[in-house]
Order: C-alpha cells, then sequence, then structure tokens
C-alpha cells in the first residue's frame, strides 16, 4: 500500500537516453574503439544529415543487424500467441505477413568486416530475442577485434553463467534488458512466458559476473511504463541501486490488447526530416537492405539491395540510387512522403521510445 503512495512521474515521451550516450562514449573511448576517422564518418554523417545532401559519409555510423526474429518472450505489443509477428503496415495483414528466419553469421561477419574501420556501433538485433542467435558471441568477439562498438536488448530470460561470461569476456559493450513488472503477475501482463524471479537472479548473476571479470559493459535496465506497473518504480529503483545497474524509463507500447487501459502512442506526423536515413543502416536476416530498423516489421517496405555475401558492397548500397533517391524524397517531402514514415515517432538514431 505505501508502494502504491509513492508518486510516480510520467516517463517521457520519447527518452534521449543522455547519460546512457555518454557512458558509453566514455566507454568506448577507454577500450579504443573511438578513434579519429570514426569520429570523422560522425561528423559527415551529421554534415550530410544537417545539409540533407544525397550522398552521405562513407559509412553509416550506425548498424543495425536483424539476426533472426524469433523470441522467447512473446510480449503482447509485438506477436501474437502463436508467435506471428504484428505487422506494422496496415495496407497488408496484420498478422502472418512478416515472415521469420536467421541470417547466416558469414553474412553478418561480412558486413560488419566491410564498415569495420568506419561504423561506431553494431547492433546485435532489431525485433527478435538475440540470445536465440548462436554465433552472438562470435559476432561479438569479432566486432571487438576490429575495434566495432556492439550492444543487444535482450528480454534476458536466456541468460546463463556461460553465455554471459562469453559476451563480456568477447567484449560487449552494452547490454540492455527489458523489466516492465517486478512480481509475477505485474511482469505477466505484458509477457506471456517467462519467470520474473528467475529473470532477477539472471539480472544479479550478470551484475556479479560484470565486477568479477571487470567488464567494462554497461549494463541498462529499461523499464517500460504502463498505468499498471507504475506502482512497482520504486521497486525497480531499489533493485537496480543494488545491483549498481543504471536505469532508464520509457512509455510501453499498448498494442496486442492493452490500448483501452494505457495511454496511446502518438501517432501524427513529425515535422522534422529522419537521422536515419543520413546515419543508419539496417539490414534483415534474409539480406534485405532496409532504410531503417522499421522496415523489419513493416512488410512491402523497398529494400536499397539484397544482400549477397562475398559479392555485395554496402558502402555502394549505403550511397547507391535507391539511398540517395529516398534521402531526396525525405528532404524534399518530408515524413508524409513514405507511408512507413507518415506512421512514425523515431527522432534521432537512438532506440524508438
Ligand atoms: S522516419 Fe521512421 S520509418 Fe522513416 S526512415 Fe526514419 S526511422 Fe525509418
Amino acid at each position: 500500500m505505501g508502494l502504491m503512495m509513492n508518486k510516480v512521474p510520467p516517463p517521457p515521451k520519447h527518452n534521449r537516453y543522455i547519460f546512457l550516450k555518454i557512458k558509453l562514449f566514455l566507454t568506448a573511448v577507454s577500450c579504443g574503439k573511438i578513434n579519429v576517422r570514426k569520429l570523422w564518418n560522425v561528423f559527415v554523417c551529421s554534415w550530410a544529415y544537417f545539409f540533407k545532401t544525397k550522398i552521405s559519409a562513407t559509412s553509416p555510423l550506425v548498424l543495425s543487424l536483424e539476426l533472426g526474429n524469433e523470441c522467447n518472450a512473446g510480449c503482447l505489443f509485438c506477436r501474437d500467441a502463436k508467435g506471428r509477428i504484428y505487422n506494422i503496415n496496415p495496407q497488408h495483414p496484420y498478422i502472418d505477413s512478416i515472415s521469420k528466419g536467421r541470417m547466416p553469421v558469414d553474412m553478418a561477419l561480412d558486413i560488419i568486416g566491410q564498415l569495420k574501420d568506419d561504423v561506431l556501433i553494431a547492433v546485435l538485433y532489431t525485433n527478435g530475442e538475440p540470445l536465440l542467435y548462436k554465433g552472438l558471441t562470435e559476432l561479438v568477439r569479432f566486432s571487438t577485434e576490429h575495434k566495432v562498438m556492439t550492444m543487444i536488448s535482450t528480454n534476458g530470460l536466456l541468460l546463463t553463467e556461460d553465455n554471459t561470461r562469453a559476451f563480456l569476456n568477447a567484449g560487449i559493450d552494452l547490454i540492455k534488458i527489458q523489466l516492465g513488472g517486478m512480481t509475477q503477475d505485474v511482469y505477466s501482463v505484458q509477457i506471456r512466458y517467462g519467470d520474473v524471479e528467475k529473470l532477477k537472479n539472471n539480472i544479479r548473476m550478470l551484475a556479479r559476473l560484470k565486477k568479477e571479470l571487470k567488464s567494462h559493459t554497461v549494463i541498462l535496465i529499461d523499464w517500460i511504463t504502463y498505468n499498471y506497473n507504475r506502482h512497482q518504480i520504486p521497486l525497480i529503483r531499489q533493485f537496480c541501486r543494488e545491483c549498481g545497474l543504471m536505469l532508464s524509463f520509457r512509455q510501453g507500447n499498448p498494442r496486442g490488447g492493452l490500448e483501452d487501459k494505457e495511454t496511446p502512442l502518438p501517432t501524427e506526423t513529425l515535422p522534422m526530416s529522419c537521422d536515419w536515413l543520413w546515419k543508419g543502416m539496417q539490414v534483415n536476416f534474409d539480406g534485405e537492405v532496409l532504410q531503417c530498423c522499421e522496415g523489419v516489421i513493416w512488410s512491402g517496405c523497398k529494400p536499397y539491395a539484397v544482400w549477397k555475401t562475398g559479392a555485395s558492397q554496402l558502402k555502394d548500397i549505403w550511397n547507391g540510387p535507391a539511398a540517395q533517391a529516398t534521402r531526396e524524397l525525405m528532404k524534399t517531402k518530408g515524413r508524409r512522403s513514405m507511408s512507413i514514415c507518415k506512421q512514425c515517432q523515431r527522432t534521432g538514431i537512438a532506440f524508438k521510445w
């Protein structure tokens, strides 16, 4: 009851993750993952975005890979009870129109290898659970060896002492763990499958191993705020204090059955341009090179190209005719020029919310 009485401020509409960015930057500097060439690439991407040029820098500064889109948690906002991923393109069937698969490890290595000298960070997940991907440690290790930062976002349910040691030793820079309840009844409102006590133990184990191994990895607990879990915010604050972990808040997505009970997400078309087209690149599990990560759950998003391992050159695609045409559309007509962008609430190239 005491907890119910706590006054809890609403989460910011868009979390800008300022402290996380600062911490990650400092971590990257201390690990030698930032150099003049990478900073130059960041500068040129930002310059190209500012002036909305058709050609951006040599390489995106963020590379996002959908390694696989299966998931063990089955969150209501993401997929139905049969695991079918919701399609956010209203022109296509809501379910059964997003295909599933895994990216071959060779493809991921080829892509990271081509951008390694310029790209700042490889984001090794998009929609699926990255801990289900068998080659994850290999990709993190390869990236670390080539001074590319890596991050994953996970539901944390599959963390074990073995895989955690492996990721930390491989040099992963950021692990973000989503959490939306501190007791099983609250956690289960949104997450279909998962034991919150096991998850909390996994997080404690991760925090312990980070200390034991003297790992530089930043661990962020990503509290997804809904009306139904707001009263547990003091509990998660306490938990993160005890484990020595970073905590951030964002608004939850009510799709999948909570629409009548929760604050709807904004739907208006944003008036500003989008950084992604000049700074980030997405590759889907099947090799489709997409304009951004929204494309993996928007069926019919026309790819810039389809990746052929050992033959494709990402830098050519990044500044190729399709990418240039998309930038030009955004520059001249804004987000209204593309139906995928019309509905999109992304600002910057950080996390979606
Ligand atoms: S506005 Fe949204 S959908 Fe369009 S390119 Fe940017 S991130 Fe992608």
